[in-house]
């Protein structure tokens, strides 16, 4: 079967990167608009950094600080009619996952005006202004995947937009992540190690997605004493966020499956962490599997002894206290069951059973 590979973002790594490389962001235009969180981007540096160089370059900018987690089509509505208002020529993204998707879906929005957020998604394959993507959390890899998933409340669930996004450019420096809280730096940890395991693992993997897959799970099985212990150094930072970002390129080429899809339920209805939401449907899912020889490689390629050893980690990592019913887990095994692109990643026949024995023996154990 043919392979192919397409990863057009310009990955710039490492400390001080953004001033570093900020002449760069010069040909995109004369206005940029940053789009960010609340908060964050304002206490870790990486606000200011971005500022300082759009300065120094005569740049002019504006600041959209609005997106929340899981951001919804009516935040990414807002934030295009102020940059159709100011005329901006790009975007800057710099947050986690939020954010840089939010940026994306913007970007499609500003270069396409007649587009609400109702209509954003529509099964065309729209472009977009240039988007340059800032990360701050190490774990979605959204600064060089084309996804952007956002919250639908009509449809009451998240989804990808459809358009094939790439950020331009991935300005990746773990110094912006040394104050992130460790539940966040666990969550996004472990979405991190979801993509490459669901990438791995899906009917698309090929031997250029999974070399990715290889260097991703090596760093990610370096940092798991850290992740234990939750002691970050820069160092397990930066290991992190390189491991995100292979997991990024990874599921660029093979999407993800049906942790991912089964997630969006617990993100929506019970408010669950993206990261968290996947990890903890994690044992459930690798034991589903009918053959199990792909599964057992999984420890290896992370350093460990065993896939006892692997589920262990998970039980650590993944602690959650929700309050689920049986009718809840069958209506989100309805709704994943509608989800044909989730299903066709996996590699084997799922039945409706199979994906509620998941959710069950995840979440109803005790
Ligand atoms: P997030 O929703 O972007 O942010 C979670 C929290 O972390 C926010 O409170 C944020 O604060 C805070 N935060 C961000 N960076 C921080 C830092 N350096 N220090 C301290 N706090 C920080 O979380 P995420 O897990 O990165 O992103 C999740 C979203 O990405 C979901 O919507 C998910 O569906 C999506 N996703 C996208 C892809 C893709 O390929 N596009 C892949 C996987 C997941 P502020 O709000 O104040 O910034
Ligand atoms: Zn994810």
């Amino acid at each position: 079967m043919a392979m192919s590979y397409y990863m057009p973002t310009k990955i710039i790594v490492g400390k001080g990167c953004i001033r570093e490389y900020g002449k760069s962001l010069e040909k995109y235009g004369h206005k940029a608009m940053i789009v960010t969180g609340k908060s964050s981007a304002k206490r870790n540096g990486s606000l200011k950094d971005v500022e300082e160089v759009l300065n120094a370059n005569q740049i002019e900018y504006v600041i959209f600080d609005e997106v929340e987690e899981n951001p919804s089509l009516q935040t990414v509505e807002r934030a295009r009619d102020l940059a159709l208002s100011k005329q901006v020529d790009f975007i800057i993204g710099i947050g986690g996952g939020s954010p840089l998707d939010a940026s994306k879906a913007i970007g499609v929005l500003v270069k396409h005006p007649e587009l609400v957020g109702d209509t954003l998604i529509n099964g065309e394959s729209l472009d977009s202004v240039p988007i340059i993507a800032v990360p701050t959390t190490a774990g979605t890899g959204s600064e060089v995947t084309q996804y952007a998933i956002l919250t639908d409340h009509k449809a009451q669930t998240k989804k990808n937009i459809g358009h094939s996004i790439f950020p331009e450019i991935a300005f990746l420096d773990a110094s912006y992540m040394m104050q992130m809280p460790v539940d966040i730096t666990i969550h996004t940890a472990v979405d991190a190690l979801s993509h490459l395991v669901e990438s791995y693992l899906s009917t698309r993997s090929q031997a250029l997605s999974e070399g990715l897959v290889e260097q991703g799970m090596k760093l990610w099985g370096e940092c798991i004493e850290a992740l234990l212990s939750q002691n970050f150094t820069f160092e397990v930072r930066q290991k992190l966020l390189l491991a995100s970002m292979y997991g990024g390129m990874a599921i660029a080429q093979t999407g993800t499956s049906l942790p991912h899809g089964m997630g969006y339920a617990l993100t929506y209805h019970k408010g669950i962490p993206h990261g968290l939401a996947n990890g903890v449907l994690y044992n459930a899912y690798l034991r589903s599997f009918k053959n199990q020889y792909k599964v057992n490689c999984l420890h290896q390629l992370l350093g460990l002894k065993s896939h006892e050893a692997l589920e262990g980690i998970l039980e650590k990592l993944c602690k959650i206290s929700i309050s689920v019913t049986e009718e809840e887990l069958k209506h989100y095994t309805e709704e994943l069951c509608e989800n044909q692109a989730k299903l066709a990643n996996h590699p084997e026949k799922v039945t409706t059973e199979d994906i509620y024995k998941i959710y069950r023996e995840s979440l109803l154990r005790k």
